[in-house]
């Protein structure tokens, strides 16, 4: 840390209650956003209160610094970057205030979804819906006016905006709303925060509103001629609709200000009842043309949205989802999915009956249509709104889709003549680009293909938005339809209003005259290009590490702080997983909808994000942070926020590699500076279960015994209150090879390796058991090699990478012999199928015997459901009568195999399970039985444990030992392995019955 980023941390920690960070690490997660930018700041913080922002706003004008308020950090267009003082408003100040009738009073860091979540209960909405509802601040909401796919029905923020607590770039705080401009220093509606009194407020806004009423009658005029003709418009000061006579909304004039005029602290919206009955229309069209000039005609319809989107999101949603395949025509240009909203049933069939016939039928401008029948119908067709937009960056290669001229709004009539020259510029320019946009007001959302790191391509950038621009500005439209100017449109601000353009700098003068809050967005500092400050995609490390061979020694002219790669990684791999996360920060959601990120979840902060990880492995590749930095402990810390669970992998709509970034960074910290005592014991999970299987009774007393516990947490780090397994006597290898079960078989018949792993080992040799009763019910012949060795899944979530990688080598060299004589390995926990089909792989790169094994390894549920679709799975199972809330494990989930277990209990009649969607259950294999994480885990689990406890069924029912482990925990419901259920309903193992109605005791698991 630099000695003037230190001064500022020491001197703002004693003021805050909130948190500041100005040390590199932090400063690397907020240079960047999902625009193209990256422009590192002097530090963070993070307040929990408006004191603080007060205090961070009085320390800034006093020192000059400037003030970047931050809510999710998705924003398109760079407009929370900056040189000074992030705020992130995200952390802490995310408390829903109140609900009334027909409002809601938030801080500025509550998330959009949820309040909506909130108000759902009452049958309200708050209507702007932005792409990114999942994550995006109401703070930022107001600040950027955001709007979305509603805009027909709800328009944007500025709507809805009620008041605002804002603190000024003085310091003062003030309640923002409707206000007299006449008045000189009289007390307002509203009063002020601080000082208690409403005349300290009038003050306060007294030379405010005067310089206010002073500019908007000097350029009265401008404000009605300069203003573009389209519906929506986000660029500049919005003037045109925040007078009313003598009363000015000033709340509205802040909404959409960009965090330029003022720091929010709260807001109060106008809330909406929610639609009665919702319903939509796909729309295809031959031709881009065809399809605009239905938006215009729909535009007259009362569509509540209307979203446009070209072939190329056609085809991604066609390839990763036969759904689409079947419903999308191939020769489909375009497609419009119109939404109604109706008071009726009957009048919502009427309004999409009506729709199709207008266009398709007597204007013939689409070529079919299909009318969603029910709810899963409409969310599906949605999905291709809200789903293809963001998997673009899944395209392989250099080029991405950009977003520079991303916001253009047109009048709607304008758009098949914008479209028209758009596609000449792009063609003359040899660039490609993807369109969406919501078609009937206008809003186009263009994302040209473009490499950053390509000199010809960054100067294509600015010609593209200097002739698309232009074209705009010819027919009536805006640069910014509704995600603001940013970094990326404020050099063009001027261009657009003409002579209206000074009035802005006045108002911003008016509001922070020192120009400490935001500056250089809506009103332009200097001459800036919108090729400035671009994000680093030039990777220096990559030069001088040998990714040939990544495990040879440093050279001797190299600097010592040098890393020496851990996993082999290919140059082009690497650089692709570098430069895929775009920094949309879909990862951080907390939706129950989606997995990611467990860490996260719990506890939301930049750091615990997925993002935070991929602009960490940014920073060292691209050289902004020393390559030692991985070596130091801070980052460990944050590496260590990573508990290998895929779930990013799986969702991130770029598909960012992030847990294998994690496990290279806590790898190559692992090789440098060792182990520590706890981590070492945990990675090594599988030695502890040996020795306490080996001396059972003693360690199932100690499970027990609450004494010994507290003694195993202070020596062993095994939390306390942890509810254990306990041990079985012999492990089941052993019972295997006393069964002869150690033989490879001859013949043709179906053949299964049981890769037994830790746990049925160790602990739950019963499931292993019935795993084989099972399979040989129904004649399948099983081998259990007593040499195979553990999947390795602690050490190398770990980064413990020599070991697992050792581990890995035996357990290929023996397994892939048995796939080549016919045998198909299946596990019973679904991390050593990850393990196997995911992790050796990257260990051993190139070891042909790696993939064979990859490609024939089943998670046991798994294969026996394929044996089902085979007609080869015996359905002679007698009733069981039994409730279960069914959970899916994070590492089925990453198997991408669907939910076999679920669908395998579904066969067993009497059986009625209750699927559980609660995300991850927070143990995250090792993490949660820490003494350090116990508590954290459960936060994380919460949901799920929650359900589990309160719900209804009888058991639980999960394939992963570690998700059962804390679905036991805090009930005194028993979790149990589908396996096991499935052989009790083949009347197998009668002895498990008593399974169903153990309760599990207070230290133990069942
Ligand atoms: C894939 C994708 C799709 C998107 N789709 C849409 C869309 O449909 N509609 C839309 O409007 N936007 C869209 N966006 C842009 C962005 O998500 C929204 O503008 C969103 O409202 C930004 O919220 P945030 O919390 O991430 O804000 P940030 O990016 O953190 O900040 C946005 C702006 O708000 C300011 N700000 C934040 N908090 C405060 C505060 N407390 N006080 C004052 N100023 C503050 C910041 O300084 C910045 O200028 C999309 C983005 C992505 C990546
Ligand atoms: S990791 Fe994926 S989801 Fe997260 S910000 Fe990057 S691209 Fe978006
Ligand atoms: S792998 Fe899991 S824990 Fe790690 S960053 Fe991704 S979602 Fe978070």
């Amino acid at each position: 840390m630099d000695v003037e980023r230190q001064r500022i941390e020491e001197d703002l920690r004693g003021q805050l209650a909130g948190e500041v960070r100005c040390d590199d690490l932090f400063v690397q997660l907020y240079s960047s956003d999902a625009s193209i930018y990256e422009i590192a700041p002097l530090g963070v913080v993070r307040p929990r209160n408006v004191e603080d922002v007060v205090a961070t706003v009085r320390y800034a004008a006093a020192n000059n610094i400037t003030l970047h308020p931050r809510g999710s950090g998705s924003g398109l267009a760079g407009e929370s970057l900056g040189r000074g003082l992030v705020i992130d408003f995200s952390r802490y100040m995310r408390r829903i205030i109140e609900i009334s009738e027909c409002t809601a009073r938030v801080q500025a860091g509550v998330v959009l979804d949820q309040l909506n979540a909130k108000l759902a209960c009452q049958g309200r909405v708050f209507g702007p819906d932005p792409a990114m509802s999942h994550v995006t601040t109401m703070g930022s909401v107001v600040a950027i006016d955001a709007a979305g796919s509603h805009w027909p029905v709800y328009g944007s923020a500025r709507k809805h905006i009620r008041a605002m607590e804002v603190v000024l770039a003085s310091g003062e705080v003030v309640q923002l709303s409707v206000h007299d401009m006449q008045q000189d220093d009289a007390p307002q509606n509203g009063v002020s925060r601080n000082e208690g009194a409403p005349d300290d407020q009038a003050m306060v806004l007294a030379p405010i509103l005067r310089g206010l009423n002073t500019v908007l009658q000097h350029y009265a005029n401008e404000i009605h001629t300069c203003q573009p003709r389209s519906l929506v418009n986000r660029s500049g000061y919005r003037l045109d609709d925040v007078c009313d006579g003598n009363q000015l909304h000033l709340a509205r004039l802040l909404t959409g200000s960009e965090g330029t005029l003022g720091l929010i602290t709260e807001v109060t919206v106008a809330t909406s009842p929610l639609p009665q009955h919702v319903g939509s229309t796909l729309l295809f069209f031959e031709s881009l043309d065809k399809a605009a000039q239905a938006a215009i005609v729909l535009g007259t319809l009362g569509v509540s949205a209307c979203d446009m989107m070209d072939r190329r999101h056609l085809s991604l949603a066609r390839e990763s989802n036969p759904r689409y395949e079947l419903l999308i025509p191939q020769a489909t240009e375009a497609v419009l999915l119109v939404e109604h909203q109706a008071d009726s049933i009957d009048h919502l069939l009427d309004r999409l009956a009506t729709t199709v016939e207008e266009i398709q039928n007597k204007r013939k401008l689409a070529s079919g249509a299909y009318i969603a029948s029910d709810r899963y119908d409409h969310d599906m067709l949605w999905q291709l709104a809200r789903h293809y937009v963001p998997t673009l960056y899944r395209l392989k290669g250099y080029t991405r889709p950009i977003p520079i001229v991303e916001d253009i709004a047109l009048p709607p009539t304008e758009l098949p003549e914008f479209l028209h020259r758009m596609q000449q510029t792009l063609k003359q320019e040899q660039v490609t680009a993807s369109l969406f946009g919501h078609a009937s007001h206008g809003q186009l959302h263009i994302r040209p293909f473009l490499d950053l790191g390509n000199q010809d391509d960054v100067q294509k950038m600015a010609t593209l938005a200097d002739r698309l621009y232009a074209d705009v500005w010819d027919l009536g439209g805006t640069i910014s339809g509704e995600h603001g100017d940013g970094l990326s449109r404020t050099s063009y601000v001027e261009a657009q209003y003409g002579p209206l353009a000074p009035a802005f700098g006045e108002i911003k003068e008016i509001f922070d005259p020192e120009l400490i809050l935001n500056p250089g967005k809506i009103v332009a500092e200097s001459d800036g290009c919108v090729t400035d400050n671009l994000r680093q995609v030039t990777y220096p490390l990559l030069k001088i590490l040998d990714l040939t061979d990544s495990r040879t020694s440093p050279a001797d002219d190299l600097p010592s702080t040098r890393v020496d790669l851990q996993l082999d990684w290919q140059p082009e791999e690497m650089v692709q997983a570098a430069r895929a996360c775009n920094g949309c920060a879909a990862c951080r959601t907390q939706s129950e909808e989606t997995r990611m990120c467990p860490i996260f979840r719990y506890a939301p902060r930049e750091e615990a994000s997925p993002r935070a990880k991929a602009n960490l492995a940014r920073g060292v590749l691209t050289g902004t942070l020393p390559p030692g930095t991985v070596l130091e402990d801070a980052c460990k810390e944050i590496v260590d926020l990573c508990v290998h669970c895929h779930m990013c992998r799986l969702e991130c709509p770029a598909n960012v590699d992030i847990p294998k970034l994690m496990v290279e960074a806590k790898a190559t910290y692992v090789a440098t500076n060792g182990e520590r005592l706890h981590d070492w014991l945990f990675a090594r999970i599988d030695m502890l279960c040996r020795f306490g299987s080996r001396f059972s009774r003693l360690a199932n007393w100690a499970v027990r015994n609450r004494a010994a516990r507290w003694l195993m947490e202070k020596s062993l780090g095994i939390a306390q209150g942890r509810k254990l397994p306990r041990f079985s006597r012999r492990p089941f290898l052993q019972q295997a090879a006393e069964r002869r079960l150690n033989r490879l078989e001859r013949g043709l018949t179906d053949k299964v390796l049981y890769f037994v792993d830790t746990y049925a080992n160790y602990c739950d040799t019963q499931l292993a058991q019935a795993l084989v009763a099972v399979l040989k019910h129904n004649g399948i012949k099983v081998y259990v090699p007593d040499s195979q060795k553990q999947a390795a899944m602690p050490l190398i979530s770990q980064g413990v990478l020599e070991p697992a990688r050792h581990t890995a080598e035996q357990n290929v060299a023996l397994l892939a012999e048995a796939v080549r004589q016919g045998y198909t390995i299946v596990c019973t926990e679904p991390a050593a199928a990850l393990a196997l089909t995911h992790e050796y792989p990257m260990l051993l790169p190139g070891d042909h015997d790696a993939l064979l094994v990859s490609e024939n390894t089943l998670e046991a549920c798994h294969y026996l459901w394929r044996c089902h679709q085979r007609g080869k799975l015996r359905l002679d199972f007698s009733p069981l009568s039994v409730s279960l809330g069914y959970h899916t494990p994070c590492h089925t989930k990453a198997l991408e195999v669907g939910t076999p277990a679920e669908n395998l209990l579904r066969l067993v009649p009497g059986i009625q399970v209750e699927k559980l969607e609660k995300g991850c259950s927070g143990m995250a294999g090792m993490y949660g039985m820490q003494r350090k994480n116990y508590r954290n885990s459960l936060r994380a689990g919460l949901p799920l444990l929650t359900a589990v406890r309160t719900g209804g069924f009888q058991l639980g029912a999960t394939e992963c030992s570690t998700c059962k482990i804390q679905m036991e925990q805090g009930t005194s419901k028993p979790t149990i392995h589908p396996i096991k259920l499935v052989a009790l309903a083949y009347g197998l193992m009668p002895e498990m019955r008593g399974l169903l109605n153990s309760p599990n005791e207070e230290l133990v698991v069942t």
